[in-house]
């Protein structure tokens, strides 16, 4: 057994406690890394590797950043998904007995972050827990930098836990082994990039006590034991009290629209599918709000619309006010934007790392808060005033901090300057000490010149000598031997001191240590004063937050003229004039064609579109989808009216995202998406399916996309929008009674295809892909063969498809709107419209070469 120096051994000890975390072991100005953490370490930052002494044989691989600059290779670690463990100096060396006592203070986690660059101050950085117990799963999600803690829980199911790690997106997951395995796999395929910590040492008392005994014996078994896990792991690593953490959000899964990860990435709700940036998505196009603590609450909304309709409501009447009252906006807006992030602010305050800077950007967003309260009250709006009236505005706290902090105080809480004068007795005294001493000394100064004749003659200062009187060589000579006592030779100067300076020097030099220390003192005793509102501060941000979101809704809206959508209990969803608000922003004025949507139960709950590839499918679905996500967040939405049925659960499947998960076949995810569709989609649910039935042979695809389409019709009931590009599935509006066929209209002119984006009544013509082969001047023999062949094959499938069709009577719908080339006054390109309204395949009929 090698024997290490002491030492040594106690950073071995010390690092038992911390296996999983790199140890950063502080010695003198320096954070020391040994033995492994130290090889890795200098990879991962590209530091250099050295070697100490460590008494063994073998010299110990070490390598070390200095204290002072020690934060950003913390932040760039934990960046990289490591967790880093700080160990101190514990005792003052000077009064150590042998080596010097050493712990662990703190252990930095991606979860448990508080600051610095990796804490977007837009984003929430959260830690999640899971657990699961006889049947049942519970997850509690927290975000230690603002308070936040929520717990829900459900029934197990694999989806519902993936459904909402990806809502949270969370830097770090705690859970027991068996279950982080599999949650490692489903959040994997999500790109939720985690780090995931065993964890199974709960502190039920500490979490007790933490939420107080009221809330905590209202929490159900399962709820209680993950949020007392999660406290048993912030508490072992932060170390210290959380007072941020003042209350449990507990909520019901079903009382949020269910949305799961596929569908928030299609809809590109907060992030685009292919930079996977904000910009560009709905995220982007709301955030109009001007604090960090409204723009990370919008999207929580983004994350969570609602299903209860009072809710909704409560906000689309906030919403409508603000829209058309441009001035409140701007009033909101001015006072929004001198509110710095109070959640954050809290968060630092309850930590004990706030500073000065902090309290005075506290005080200044406190004394915005009376005048937003009296906008609030006199908006007319009654969500406002409500929460005008339960706004308590600080006045207080804003006092305290405005007779005690400088304004303008430095970063550093242990150096003075924070405390301002008049503040406390003492501290004044002290001050004036300091004061009158350097007088002493700067009157000394003339004084000395007066007798000695030396002009030049002055009292300097340095940290080594302290005060000292400096006389050039020059000028010896006319000093009056042993006048001074000397101390110092410099190359053309001579420095002296005198009994009396000396004894100045230690009292200015007391007065201004007792001063560093007594502001020091006062600035945490504030500190600590202040973290006992933390519950006060907490709920004001909240507020604030809420007005900021209403307010950016309302300008969204405002500006890109949507309406206020009726809310309904019923099933039938009508839009007018629809449009899809990022494209159509996207867009510019260059005209977004507006689109109609009528589902409802009796008439129409499924439309089948067909149309070419660039029609604008995809964009129409994703619109329906979007608008009954704003209305169901409570914001206006970008159509001419809009009745929207609550709606539990939209699924999409769209082909987007199929270059997101890898290793699978597009066809397989279709099909997996397809399953949990069957199973989950209620009546009220909203389905998307763009290009069902690709990835397997025309025939297979056809066949699965009419069985899944059938399925959807008689077993779900619910309202789906369905993209194909199987036209032969036109058919099936005469066998499903709430079927109809939709087509994306198109304008040959020429050689020319032209996008019109208009939804019509009808299914589209066949031939698009042929047509385009043309286009792209393949030899006529081709194009003519292709024509042919496709007929044959069309033919034969679609009777071989219309099995289902044939068995009943053949009631035919006719779908073809007349009056539809007047109003365009073109060719459409849907084909034999005529024909279809006759004859049950006709849709197929025909080719543009040969019409
Ligand atoms: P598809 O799904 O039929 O292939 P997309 O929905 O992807 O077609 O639309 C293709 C492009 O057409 C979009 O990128 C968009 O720029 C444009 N587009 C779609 N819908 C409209 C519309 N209603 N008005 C104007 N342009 C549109």
């Amino acid at each position: 057994m090698a024997k290490y120096t002491p030492m040594i051994e106690q950073y071995l000890k010390v690092k038992e406690g911390a296996k999983d975390a790199f140890l950063f072991f502080r010695l003198g100005d320096f954070y020391e890394m040994f033995f492994e953490d130290a090889k890795r370490a200098s990879k991962e930052l590209e530091i250099t590797l050295t070697a100490r002494d460590g008494g063994a044989a073998d010299k110990i691989p070490m390598c070390g950043v200095p204290y002072h600059s020690a934060d950003n290779y913390i932040q760039r670690l934990i960046e990289k998904g490591f967790k880093v463990a700080i160990c101190e100096q514990v005792e003052d060396p000077s009064e150590a007995k042998g080596i010097v006592r050493r712990e662990i203070v703190r252990v930095i986690t991606p979860g448990t972050v508080m600051d610095g660059k990796i804490v977007g101050e837009k984003a929430n950085n959260y830690i999640l827990c899971v657990t699961e117990q006889e049947g049942i799963m519970a997850v509690t999600t927290c975000d230690l930098s603002t308070g936040e803690l929520y717990v829900t829980s459900s029934p197990s199911s694999r989806e519902w836990l993936r459904d909402e790690i990806a809502l949270y997106s969370p830097a770090e997951v705690l859970g027991d082994a068996d279950l982080l395995e599999f949650v490692k796999l489903e959040s994997a395929n999500l790109g939720v990039q985690a780090v995931y910590t065993v964890w199974e040492k709960a502190k039920d008392e500490l979490a007790r006590k933490q939420f107080g005994e009221a809330v905590w014996i209202r929490l159900e078994e399962q709820r209680r034991h993950v949020v007392a896990l999660m406290m048993g792991y912030l508490s072992e690593t932060q170390k210290r009290s959380l007072g941020q953490l003042t209350r449990i959000s507990v909520y019901e899964p079903n009382h949020y629209m269910i949305l799961d990860p596929f569908t928030r990435r299609n809809l590109e709700l907060v992030e685009t599918v292919r930079e996977r940036s904000k910009k560009g998505s709905l995220l982007s196009l709301l955030d109009r709000t001007e604090t960090s603590m409204g723009s990370r609450m919008l999207r929580r909304w983004i994350d969570k619309p609602l299903l209860q309709r009072a809710r909704i409501e409560d906000r689309l009447e906030a919403v409508g006010q603000l829209h058309g009252a441009y001035i409140l906006r701007e009033d909101l807006k001015v006072l929004l934007k001198d509110i710095y992030d109070l959640e954050r602010l809290v968060g630092r305050i309850a930590f004990g790392s706030a500073n000065g800077r902090d309290l005075i950007a506290l005080k200044k967003s406190l004394l915005q808060i009376p005048s937003l309260k009296n906008l609030c009250l006199d908006s007319g709006s009654t969500t406002l005033q409500h929460i005008g009236q339960a706004l308590d505005d600080c006045q207080d706290l804003a006092s305290l901090i405005d007779a005690s902090i400088e304004d303008e105080p430095p970063i550093s809480v242990r150096d003075g300057g924070i405390i301002k004068a008049g503040y406390h007795e003492y501290l004044d005294t002290l001050r004036e000490a300091g004061v009158n001493g350097k007088r002493w000394i700067a009157e000394l100064e003339s004084q000395e010149r007066i007798a000695t004749g030396i002009k030049s003659l002055k009292i300097g200062y340095n940290k080594i000598f302290g005060y000292y009187i400096e006389i050039t060589k020059s000028n010896l000579a006319s000093l009056p031997e042993g006048r001074y006592e000397r101390k110092q030779t410099l190359a053309n100067a001579e420095r002296y001191v005198t009994p009396e300076l000396k004894e100045k020097e230690a009292l200015i030099l007391e007065a201004a240590e007792k001063m560093v220390d007594l502001e020091y003192t006062l600035f945490a005793e504030l500190r600590d004063q202040l973290n006992h509102q933390i519950t006060r501060l907490q709920k004001l941000a909240e507020y604030i937050a809420e007005i900021d979101v209403y307010r950016a809704l309302a300008a969204v809206s405002a500006d890109g003229n949507f309406v206020r959508p009726k809310l309904t209990d019923g099933y039938d969803l009508v839009v007018e004039q629809g449009r899809h608000p990022v494209v159509e922003t996207v867009m510019e004025g260059t005209g977004f064609i507006a689109n109609g949507t009528n589902l409802s139960k009796e008439d129409a709950s499924i439309l089948l579109i067909t149309g070419p590839n660039m029609a604008g499918k995809s964009t129409y679905m994703r619109q329906v989808a979007l608008i009954v996500i704003l209305a169901q967040i409570g914001c206006f939405v970008p159509a001419a009216h809009a009745e929207i049925p609550l709606i539990d659960r939209i699924f999409t499947r769209i082909g987007a995202a199929d270059d997101l998960i890898g290793g699978q076949s597009t066809f397989m995810v279709e099909m997996a998406d397809i399953q949990l569709m069957t199973e989950k989609a209620s009546v009220r649910s909203l389905i998307i399916i763009d290009e069902l039935g690709r990835g397997t042979s025309t025939t297979e695809g056809m066949s699965i996309a009419q069985a899944v389409i059938e399925y959807v019709h008689d077993e779900i009931g619910c309202k789906a929008l369905v993209s194909t590009h199987f036209h032969e599935l036109a058919h099936l509006d005469s066998s499903l009674s709430s079927l109809r066929n939709y087509s994306m209209a198109v304008q040959e002119s020429g050689d020319k295809v032209h996008f019109l984006r208009k939804l019509i009544p009808g299914a589209a013509s066949t031939s698009y892909g042929i047509y385009c082969a043309r286009l792209a001047g393949l030899p006529s023999g081709i194009i003519n063969r292709a024509y042919d062949l496709l007929q044959e094959v069309e033919q034969g499938v679609s009777l071989a498809a219309a099995g289902r069709a044939l068995e009943g009577p053949i009631t035919l719908s006719n779908s073809v709107q007349t009056d539809i080339e007047s109003d365009y006054g073109f060719d459409l390109g849907i084909k034999n419209r005529e024909a279809a309204g006759k004859q049950k395949f006709a849709v197929v009929q025909g080719h543009p070469s040969s019409d």
